[in-house]
């Protein structure tokens, strides 16, 4: 059964349809919009075809008798349509690129055209539902059309408005709210040349961003070839700024209101109605729903809980954050402009420095046993945006951070529980050492490098601000010198006891290289890293990092014991002087501290497999390094036990995936990250299976990005350079 039934409360049509209720429920692994599954072609960009469901259809059966002289029905006439915007399953809107989306937009319009010949159709409805959160079932990117034999109540209502509106003020009323925004210009996010994206004075969501023309223009179907493209953008811009605002993958309704058509309304509407995208995202914080409940559903009276104000620039900001990841030069433009705003002056005078995040590939739990590991600089970023003063005042401002901390140079103290304390610390360093320091500075940090997630944001904090002093007041410093400094501000300042590890990795790192380096002596080597169409995979838990301080501090006495154990037979300084050999003819020497011996065992194998690791890396043997991964993840599971549920679960849906070769956790545990070596045409698959399971198992989702491998900190704008 399915057709129209008339609310003569709200004198709108019901679209009831029983068929909808006995839709099947798919098995995970069986998405009918996959290529394979033999309902779509085997490759497409962007498709169109008919849902198998419809609430609507161009033939619909005859109402129910259930009407009677009072109550109305009327055959559901009109169309349900699906439209799949990759072939890719587990590919979002904003990781397509321009031109894919510019093809999708090609098809909402030409799919518009198409389903206005139909004279009994007076609506058409292109929209998506994305998340859970919005009840899509299907993670397979897509949308919908629906094209209406009627008007919707909401399009009736705005055309009323929009209507009586010009026939007052002459004027197209959406044209004059663009004009109202752009003079206030605070609840704007976005612009290009014919788009304007903003969240109205007036939206009910505290992310209800609009996307309107900026030409008056009432139907998609009268979009120039330019528009089609820069809607695309602005769709890109967007999509990727809400999930760059919390770190995760963000759920929207997004509709999109035009005229009518085959209505008498069509032609007037040319003149009094702008066509718009309206997104309805359900959050109002990271975790917190948005629910439209009593007073929004059962008396249309919207209360939004954020400051429209705020939620926008909270939007423009995690919109730089989405640029750093997509177009440095674009975010680069976006960074100066906003320091200009905040602290005055002119661009002149302004330095940008960079430093990446970093990975450590293999060699875990290592640095602070005096053996090798191999890190390597990732394509995830921290920028120092700074600026000298003519006083001796430092300002220091993030965007991940409100406030600004502003101290005397002369006066450098510890501050509790603040992200200023990396910056100060250097500072502290760098006085200590008696490096130049002739004056103030105006520091603005942006960054895309997740926080909490075992990439070492802190490292990457504290290099690139020492990077940026060595280069204003001529410090003299080398990189290595820098990764030194910049430990020891960790250590003694910030108060975190660290290897040099992490900050020798994002000082030092080289493009396509990971860095074999020994934790002890500082020697070091940069591997060559071919993956002949492989690529590494990073998979966040998001799990919270819980016990990882006190688990580490234990390892680290535990360790230290073993060490002692040990040195009744052998005259060493670190574990990692001993062979797995040593440890196995000794190990009577453990037999009442099982635990410690295992821990010595990880420790001893994890440091020759690191060796081979960078043998089969710099060999080409790919497979063989992605064995050694996962036997180095097996080690710390069983042997050093610092992995958890989460992360081994990450791990165990990986190695289920053909084409992933080696997968394993990396960091200090118990959450953050795992990292995987899997074959490029197997990426899709893999999000799929991995995000799939392991949101199944603990109901939180995965991010995975794939990771490039950089060069190490420096800088990448500033006048100075430009004289040399
Ligand atoms: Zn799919
Ligand atoms: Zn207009
Ligand atoms: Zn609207």
């Amino acid at each position: 059964m399915a057709e129209l039934r008339w609310n003569p409360l709200l004198r709108t049509w019901v679209m009831v349809a029983s068929n909808r209720q006995n839709r099947p429920n798919l098995p995970r692994d069986n998405c009918p919009f996959c290529p394979g599954s033999g309902k779509v072609p085997d490759y497409y960009d962007v498709l169109a075809f008919d849902n198998d469901f419809p609430v609507m259809s161009p033939h619909p059966p005859e109402p129910d008798p259930v009407a009677s002289s009072f109550y109305k029905t009327m055959p559901a006439h009109g169309k349900c349509e699906v439209i799949l915007y990759s072939s890719q399953h587990a590919i979002t809107l904003q990781e397509l690129s321009v031109e894919h989306i510019h093809k999708l937009v090609k098809l909402w319009k030409s799919r518009c055209a198409e389903l206005s010949k139909d004279p009994l159709v007076k609506y058409v409805f292109p929209f998506e539902n994305k998340g859970e959160e919005v009840g899509a079932t299907i993670a397979h990117p897509h949308g919908q059309i629906y094209a209406y034999p009627f008007l919707p109540l909401k399009l009736e209502t705005e055309y009323a408005s929009a209507r009586e509106y010009f026939e007052r003020e002459g004027e197209c009323l959406f044209c004059r709210i663009n004009k109202e925004e752009q003079s206030f210009g605070g609840r704007i996010v976005y612009e290009n040349a014919s788009m304007l994206v903003y969240i109205p004075f007036f939206t009910d969501y505290p992310w209800g961003v609009f996307v309107v023309s900026k030409r008056h223009v009432s139907h998609l179907t009268d979009f120039s070839e330019e528009e089609e493209r820069d809607l695309a953008e602005a769709l890109k811009v967007i999509v990727g700024s809400f999930d760059a605002l919390f770190d995760r993958p963000f759920p929207y309704m997004m509709v999109m209101h035009q005229g009518p058509v085959n209505h008498e309304l069509e032609k007037p509407s040319r003149e009094f109605f702008h066509w718009h995208i309206e997104f309805y995202p359900p959050l109002r914080a990271r975790d917190r729903i948005k629910f439209y409940a009593s007073s929004e559903m059962g008396a249309w009276a919207a209360a939004n809980v954020v400051a429209v104000e705020q939620s926008a620039k909270q939007l423009r900001d995690a919109r730089l954050k989405f640029f750093i990841g997509w177009d440095e030069r674009k975010a680069l433009e976006e960074a100066l402009s906003l320091f200009v705003q905040f602290y005055g002056g002119k661009r002149e005078d302004i330095s940008v420095y960079r430093s990446p995040a970093r990975v450590n590939l293999i060699g875990e739990h290592i640095d602070y046993n005096g053996g090798w590991v191999f890190p390597a600089a990732i394509n995830r970023f921290i920028y120092a945006i700074v600026r000298k003063r003519t006083d001796r005042v430092v300002r220091l401002s993030s965007l991940q951070f409100p406030g600004v901390v502003e101290v005397d140079l002369d006066h450098i103290e510890r501050q509790d529980n603040s992200w200023a304390n990396y910056p100060l610390g250097v500072i502290d360093q760098w006085k200590k050492k008696k490096l130049p320091l002739s004056c103030g500075l105006d520091v603005l940090f942006i960054s895309n490098i997740p926080a909490g997630s075992g990439v070492s944001s802190s490292a990457a904090f504290e290099v690139v601000f020492a990077t940026a002093l060595n280069d204003l007041f001529g410090g003299g410093l080398s990189a290595q010198e820098i990764a030194l400094l910049c430990q020891r501000a960790e250590n003694e300042f910030v108060g975190v006891s660290c290897g040099i590890m992490d900050q020798f990795a994002v000082a030092m790192g080289k493009k396509d290289h990971a860095l074999l380096l020994h934790c002890d002596t500082l020697e070091y080597r940069a591997i060559p890293v071919q993956l002949k169409g492989y690529i590494f995979v990073l998979t966040n838990s998001n799990k919270k990092r819980e016990l990882v301080d006190s688990a580490y501090n234990t390892r680290l006495a535990e360790c230290r014991r073993a060490l002692e154990i040990l040195r009744s037979r052998f005259a060493v300084q670190h574990l990692c002087e001993l062979s797995q050999k040593d440890l196995e003819a000794n190990r009577s020497l453990f037999e009442r501290e099982e635990v410690l011996y295992r821990r010595a065992y990880h420790v001893v194998t994890e440091n020759e497999r690191t060796l081979e690791a960078a043998k089969c890396l710099e060999m080409g043997d790919v497979e063989g390094f992605g064995r050694l991964l996962n036997a180095s993840h097996d080690s710390l599971r069983k042997n050093y036990e610092v992995t958890g549920q989460h992360l081994d679960t990450l791990v165990e849906l990986a190695r289920r995936v053909d084409g992933c070769v080696g997968s394993r956790m990396t960091g200090a545990g118990f959450g953050g990250c795992t990292i995987s070596l899997v074959r490029e045409d197997a990426l899709d698959k893999f999000k799929k299976i991995v995000g799939e399971g392991y949101k199944e198992r603990f109901g939180i989702s995965a991010d995975f990005f794939v990771i490039h491998l950089e060069d190490g900190a420096r800088k990448i704008f500033g006048s100075e350079e430009k004289k040399k």
